[in-house]
């Protein structure tokens, strides 16, 4: 099978789910129908094996999850994406991952109404990068728009992720119930789109938990100039986390494990009500774990006031 049949065989049929796509995959650059209403939004993620993720992990999941630390991003800025393009670079052609690779990817398309535009295939270690290109309507969230008094809220549960990832690092299989719940909090983080869009207009800064809850937060005060304070007790940890680890390491990974894919929202007091009221209307819980203070950097304490806050606060690429 040379490139182009793997192509046609794998990716063609991804860019069937939306119907605005005027040229896809096949010529030189993919067209597609733009409504001049909504400004044009763009993001981009290389995961590469061995770095993001570990380098026996089933295809299906790296498909997945390649789209879906992308939505994450979309969801932080409250947009919404259409069009995906895929650079792939494999070591080999192998008929079987590329199938399930391709499900993995379709599937988290599919669920955002995306469709797969075009890309770029070669050879060498594996690496897959997708790039969203998709559309808001209205202001974005930024990291820029925190002020003080504004609460820091949380989507869902944080820490779970990285306990997932020392499970498949570990020789045991994991134990039934909580072990898989962690393990697929890695492997299939959800993005929180819909909160994102949701929230869009009533939060005034926002960013996805990619590296780790304070690193994220210290980006959004630096950018905001500002300070964040987060009371430790606060901060949401899952009955599953809490039972593999215990509360200290369970902390220790929340406040900074990282790949979560949970938002972190700013928001003034005056709009919490309906911030929480679009939380409870798309499901998805939301925590108040502290405060935008006049300052810089992003603190952590302790139920007594306690400064709390550990010396790395999440992951860097080049430490
Ligand atoms: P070019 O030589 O013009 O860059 P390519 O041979 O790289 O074209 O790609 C041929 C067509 O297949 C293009 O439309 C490109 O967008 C698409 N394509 C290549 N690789 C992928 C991929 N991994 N996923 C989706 N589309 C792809
Ligand atoms: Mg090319």
């Amino acid at each position: 099978m040379d490139e182009f049949d793997l192509i046609k065989r794998y990716f063609e049929p991804l860019q069937t789910a939306r119907s605005d796509v005027t040229i896809g995959i096949g010529d030189d650059a993919a067209v597609v129908a733009w409504d001049a209403a909504d400004a044009l939004v763009i993001a981009v993620d290389t995961l590469v094996e061995g770095v993001h993720f570990p380098a026996d992990m089933a295809a299906d999941l790296i498909g997945y999850r390649a789209v879906a630390v992308n939505l994450s991003d979309f969801a932080a800025m409250g947009a919404k994406p259409r069009y995906a393009t895929l650079a792939l670079t494999l070591p080999q052609v192998d008929g079987e991952w590329l199938e399930a690779f391709a499900e993995g990817l379709s599937e988290a398309l599919v669920g955002a109404d995306t469709a797969l535009v075009g890309g770029d295939t070669t050879r060498g270690p594996l690496t897959v990068t997708v790039q969203l290109v998709g559309g808001i309507d209205g202001a974005p969230m930024t990291r820029a728009g925190a002020r003080p008094d504004d609460m820091i809220l949380v989507s869902g549960s944080l820490g779970d992720a990285r306990a997932g990832l020392e499970l498949l690092g570990a020789d045991t299989r994991p134990s039934a119930g909580g072990g898989q719940e962690l393990l697929r909090r890695f492997m299939r983080p959800e993005g929180r789109l819909e909160l994102g869009r949701a929230c869009r207009p009533h939060a005034h800064a926002a960013i996805d938990v990619s590296d780790g809850l304070l690193a994220d937060i210290a980006h959004v005060m630096a950018a905001s100039g500002c300070r964040g304070e987060i009371v430790r007790e606060a901060v949401p940890l899952s009955a599953a986390l809490l039972a593999a680890v215990g509360r200290d390491r369970a902390i220790q990974y929340a406040l900074a494990g990282g790949d979560d894919y949970e938002l972190v929202l700013c928001v003034p007091p005056t709009a919490l009500d309906r911030v929480l009221g679009e939380a409870e209307r798309v499901a998805v819980p939301l925590t108040s774990i502290g405060r935008v203070v006049v300052g810089e950097g992003v603190i952590c304490r302790d139920a007594g006031g306690t400064d709390v806050t550990p010396r790395k606060t999440g992951y860097l690429h080049f430490d």
